[in-house]
């Protein structure tokens, strides 16, 4: 991306100055009880530019921020996505805290990989697992009624702080909550994809969401606490009633959390299960076990470094067949020897002929179809190919 020529960039306003003002000024606190004050100001204003819907605002200083003060922008994001994830409501009179919650789920399939809707009778059982393993006594829960694909979660700030408005008032009215617009766009037919179920979770003010919270012996009954047990009960229950919905997948839960922590670790999941994906896609696909495939590594940059791309091919042959996109995240950076942490996912996978580059390929994407171009062994960008006999099969390759 080119950036504007000095002095090109758009005066703040008002609103935004203020906002900058705020965010560097929590991040530079000296103690937690200026910080307190810095925070609740922030949150205000925060709150305040999405009631009036101002995405505008919000991203422009995010933006500013992320090239001069990273650790202004991280108390700006963390404030943001705080304020867009919960809220207080109502209930019988009563004042609860509301917490938009997150269910990842990573699936992989040779077909497409469905977002379907949920029944009453499923929203029901899934609401009952989610009490059962992963909250507390106090909590009341209302499910968005399909498995989102990432395409179909709203995508800014405003939107999906009215998703948790909407389901906040059907868990004050106990009416359904009607899907939100973002519901009916298409997912795309990836080989491997993340599925979200979303819900709305209510406690009365100050009580605790998550059995995490709790103490072991808070409940006479022999109830789980532990970050890891919860999970795994929460998947067991859970994959009863989503495993039909997802015919012909793979499906691995995550573990519920808060919507914005959930959907960080769903990214860091996923990248692994996309590799994973890709090497057994090529050993049932065309019968290409791991130990014939070769896997070349390499770093793309922009400005800096953006992703990992992992080309995958036969071994001692020139030709990939298919990748996979190893995005960074967040903090991540040049620091972080992710190539060897993708190495290790290969191994692990049975691949061993495993070539990984050292210097930069610029992010180049194919002229005519747009997909990614990936480095082959001799260090050299190449399109991914299939063998003639399965252009046929359905993936993300032309
Ligand atoms: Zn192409």
């Amino acid at each position: 991306m080119k950036r504007p020529p000095y002095g090109s960039r758009p005066r703040l306003s008002r609103e935004m100055a203020q906002l900058n003002w705020l965010a560097t000024g929590l991040a530079q606190a000296g103690s937690r009880i200026e910080r307190t004050h810095w925070h609740s100001r922030l949150q205000s204003l925060v709150e305040q530019l999405l009631a009036d819907g101002d995405d505008e605002s919000l991203n422009t200083v995010l933006n500013r921020l992320s090239e001069s003060e990273p650790v202004a922008h991280d108390a700006l994001m963390d404030t943001i996505e705080s304020a867009v994830e919960s809220t207080v409501t109502q209930i019988n009179g009563e004042a609860h805290d509301v917490l938009l919650i997150a269910c990842p789920l990573l699936a992989w399939s040779r077909y497409a990989i469905p977002a379907p809707v949920l029944n009453s009778k499923d929203q029901t059982a899934l609401s009952d697992a989610l009490k059962a393993t992963v909250l507390t006594r106090h909590a009341n829960v209302a499910l968005l009624g399909m498995l989102a694909g990432p395409d179909q979660i709203p995508r800014e700030f405003t939107q999906l702080a009215q998703l948790t408005r909407h389901l906040a008032e059907s868990l004050a009215s106990g009416k359904t909550a009607a899907l939100h617009a973002q519901a009916s766009e298409e997912t795309n037919r990836f080989l491997s994809d993340t599925r979200y179920l979303i819900a709305a979770v209510s406690v009365p003010r100050g009580e605790a969401f998550f059995r995490w919270q709790e103490p072991r012996a808070a409940n006479s009954s022999v109830q789980l606490n532990e970050r890891r047990e919860i999970a795994a009960a929460w998947s067991t229950q859970a994959l009863k009633v989503l495993e039909p919905l997802l015919a012909g997948c793979r499906v691995q839960m995550l573990p519920p959390d808060a919507f914005h922590a959930a959907c960080a670790a769903a990214d860091r999941e996923s990248r692994p299960h996309s590799v994973e994906a890709c090497v057994r896609f090529l050993a049932e696909a065309i019968n290409l076990p791991p130990e014939k495939q070769r896997a070349v590594i390499g770093p793309f940059h922009a400005q800096r470094l953006e992703e990992y791309r992992i080309g995958l091919g036969p071994r001692h042959e020139d030709a990939l067949y298919h990748g996979v996109v190893w995005p960074m995240l967040g903090v991540e950076d040049e620091q972080v020897d992710m190539a060897v942490e993708i190495e290790q996912v290969l191994r692990r996978l049975g691949v061993t002929d495993i070539v990984t580059h050292d210097h930069r390929f610029p992010m180049e994407y194919c002229d005519d179809c747009g997909s990614p171009m990936y480095a082959n062994a001799d260090g050299e960008l190449a399109h991914l190919e299939m063998p003639e006999a399965m252009t046929a099969q359905p993936s993300i390759l032309h």
